[in-house]
């Protein structure tokens, strides 16, 4: 390899930033990075009806979000731009005028067609391998169309000659476009050009095996920032498709697999798309923040949901980080704490299986009135079940139903110490009136 490397992520705006697009942007990132490269953002638009502002801000905002920063690309200007397709006509007539001093292109109703040399192409694919088109039988490969009759260009020629003025040295796509190597390393030839090195990623499969398609879970980038997903999470889960640490290993920040990921470690077959195991992924990333950062990062979304966000906010969420998958989890796992919520009666019901539960529960406020040490709660539980010879788990839930109604969230000691005496009390002596049959202290 002579030179620094230089990759790109190519995409043609759609609407929206795909998991597949990311995965390749990523990868092309990794790579760069890793190897103290460039990595070019280059927008292929030639499209125009799909070309609006809107979706070339869907690819930067999605990129932006999962931090995969670009050295050339809009909004940093290198030597190489523009790097917009749309803006790069005369580059490309350029081009075409070569290929039309050399012969290599001929008229054809209007169009203009690239004359395919006859003979075998093979391409060495750094994941796929060697592969090898025969161009000798021009009825299975006849010369493509490179130039529409209304003047517009195709597909394969602006992308092989974008490659080649930006000087990229490596060019990291999804496998659907394996079969276009080979026309490409024909024009590359034509132009008296030295090809990239090519690596073709396998496709992403869903679950089922099945096609994934724009409207499956989890096809488009920020689907997962309004879930509450982690950037960090969601570049560890993409990378896994298609990429295998070859350890047991599957959890990874950005440092990590900056320093692991590899081309060679790319595997053929294709990848499938898991959405537990991306919200699972996603789990692992918010426990390893501290209490303080899982506050910070779950905020918007406790904002957005309309719980209050009050001077206790930390410490409530702090109490469910362990909890959620996603970051969407939070304002409905911790709202019960500002405002009690209405009795659940199958909850309800659970609770009065326990024929000690009314008991229990009304012996346990009393003896907490007592309590000078409200950090010493906590206590009350086994002495109050103690003192009617019963184990500490038949008060537990009860209490717990008390505090939140609700029958899984935070240790009963963080809720009873964000809750606080007044309040622990107030909520037991409500369900104590509820399981006795009265309600109007509600
Ligand atoms: N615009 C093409 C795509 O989105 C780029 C292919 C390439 O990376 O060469 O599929």
């Amino acid at each position: 390899m002579s030179g620094p490397v230089r990759t790109r992520f190519a995409p043609s705006p759609t609407g929206y930033l795909h998991i597949g697009g990311a995965r390749t942007a990523l990868f092309n990132w990794l790579f760069a990075r890793k190897h103290g490269g460039s990595f070019i953002l280059r927008v292929e638009d030639t499209d125009q009806a799909r070309n609006t502002a809107e979706a070339r801000e869907a690819i930067f905002s999605g990129m932006q979000w999962l931090g995969l920063d670009w050295d050339e690309g809009h909004g940093k200007e290198g030597e190489h731009g523009p790097y917009f397709q749309s803006q790069r006509t005369a580059i490309y007539e350029h081009w075409f005028e070569k290929l039309r001093a050399s012969g290599r292109v001929y008229e054809d109703d209007g169009a203009w067609r690239f004359r395919f040399e006859r003979k075998p192409v093979t391409m060495k694919d750094l994941v796929c391998g060697e592969v090898t088109i025969d161009y000798r039988d021009e009825s299975n490969t006849p010369d493509m169309v490179i130039r529409r009759s209304d003047g517009s260009f195709v597909f394969h020629f602006v992308n092989v000659v974008d490659d080649l003025e930006m000087e990229m040295t490596h060019v990291i796509r999804g496998e659907d476009h394996l079969m276009n190597t080979p026309k490409h390393l024909q024009l590359f030839e034509a132009l008296g050009q030295n090809p990239p090195t090519y690596a073709h990623i396998p496709l992403i499969l869903n679950a089922d095996g099945s096609k994934m398609s724009k409207r499956d879970q989890g096809a488009a980038v920020h689907e997962y920032e309004g879930r509450g997903f982690l950037p960090s999470a969601v570049n560890n889960f993409i990378a896994l498709l298609g990429w295998s640490p070859k350890d047991d290993n599957e959890i990874f920040s950005a440092q990590e697999l900056l320093e692991r990921f590899s081309l060679e470690a790319v595997n053929r077959s294709p990848a499938r798309f898991d959405w537990d195991k991306c919200q699972w992924l996603n789990q692992q990333h918010l426990m390893a923040l501290s209490p303080t950062e899982f506050a910070t990062v779950a905020k918007p979304h406790v904002e957005q949901s309309g719980v209050t966000v009050t001077a206790d906010y930390e410490a409530m969420a702090a109490s469910v980080q362990e909890k959620v998958q996603t970051l969407a989890e939070v304002p409905g796992m911790i709202d019960f704490y500002l405002k009690l919520p209405p009795v659940n009666e199958e909850i309800l019901g659970k609770v009065r299986k326990n024929n000690d539960a009314t008991v229990l529960l009304q012996d346990l406020s009393n003896r907490m009135e007592e309590i000078a040490d409200w950090s010493l709660a906590g206590d009350s539980i086994a002495k109050t079940a103690e003192a009617h010879g019963l184990k500490p788990g038949k008060l537990m839930f009860p209490l717990r139903v008390a505090l939140s109604r609700r029958s899984g969230g935070p240790s009963l000691d963080e809720m009873l110490a964000i809750l606080g005496k007044e309040e622990s009390i107030r909520r037991v002596r409500i369900l104590t009136e509820e399981l006795s049959g009265s309600t109007e202290n509600q």
